[in-house]
């Protein structure tokens, strides 16, 4: 943990690389129950008193600012059912030093945020899609609502949260025979889409050992097979399944 309060001079990792990139969580809370990331029953949930309020992640971000951070992501559980969001994103706007805004989201409100959010001074948006097939889509989240993701993010680029970044968990015998869905998904949405491995981490073992991917070697045998599609924007990377962080030990899942 770095204690930000009172430093002044710019943050450095071990190899002096300069940090300039903070992820908040802004709840633990989430609408879907993925099925590589927490049970259908949801989690012991942090109670409310204990979450920063608002002012407090702003004082959080200030004080991040003067030490060289400028790249904010805002992540969950999913950060849009936070009540409000769009009065945090307004205030940590206006902090001086911070150019850039994200937001890492499951999509399924996004479509009546997308605009609001983006007025408040949100600058781009990752959303977490496994797959293009709506039982399917149930079946991963254990809830409905590909429709409503699908929606959230045509809002995302109607309201230019660009470029709007697909997360997608590839998983064996699940969806992995969705890859030209998606490539085909960047020819008719302007999108990117990115394939990660299932987050390594306690709860998810045992789902990872009979799910798990590397993605690049998927990606590597299908671009071998396909190479008509031409999907120039298709990439393949290691990041955490979703946007929530997982710190804390309840969900190390
Ligand atoms: S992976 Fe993301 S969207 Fe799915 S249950 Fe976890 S926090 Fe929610």
């Amino acid at each position: 943990m770095i204690d930000l309060i009172g430093r002044t001079e710019p943050l450095v990792d071990a190899f002096r690389r300069p940090i300039t990139y903070l992820r908040i969580s802004v709840t633990d809370r989430c609408n879907l129950r993925c099925v590589y990331c927490m049970p259908e029953a949801g989690l012991a949930w942090i109670p409310k008193p204990a979450i920063l309020s608002y002012e407090e992640i702003a004082e959080i971000v200030h004080a991040a600012a003067t030490v060289g951070v400028s790249s904010i992501r805002l992540t969950g559980g999913e950060p849009l059912i936070r009540r409000n969001l769009e009065r945090l994103v307004t205030m940590l706007h206006a902090i001086p030093g911070i150019d850039d805004i994200a937001l890492s989201t499951n999509g399924l409100l996004l479509a009546d945020q997308a605009a609001g959010l983006r007025a408040a001074g949100l600058d781009r948006v990752n959303v977490s899609l496994d797959t293009l097939d709506p039982d399917r889509f149930t079946a991963i989240a254990r809830r409905p609502g590909l429709d409503r993701v699908l929606a959230g993010i045509d809002a995302a680029i109607a309201a230019d949260l660009g470029p709007v970044k697909i997360n997608c968990v590839l998983m064996r015998g699940t969806n992995d025979d969705e890859l030209e869905a998606f490539a085909a998904l960047t020819r008719q949405r302007a999108v990117h889409v990115r394939f990660i491995e299932v987050m390594p981490c306690t709860r998810t073992s045992r789902c990872r050992r009979r799910h798990g991917y590397r993605p690049t070697r998927c990606l590597n045998a299908w671009a071998a097979s396909v190479r008509s599609h031409r999907s120039s924007i298709c990439t393949a990377t290691a990041l955490p399944a979703c946007s929530r962080t997982p710190e804390r030990p309840a969900r190390s899942a």
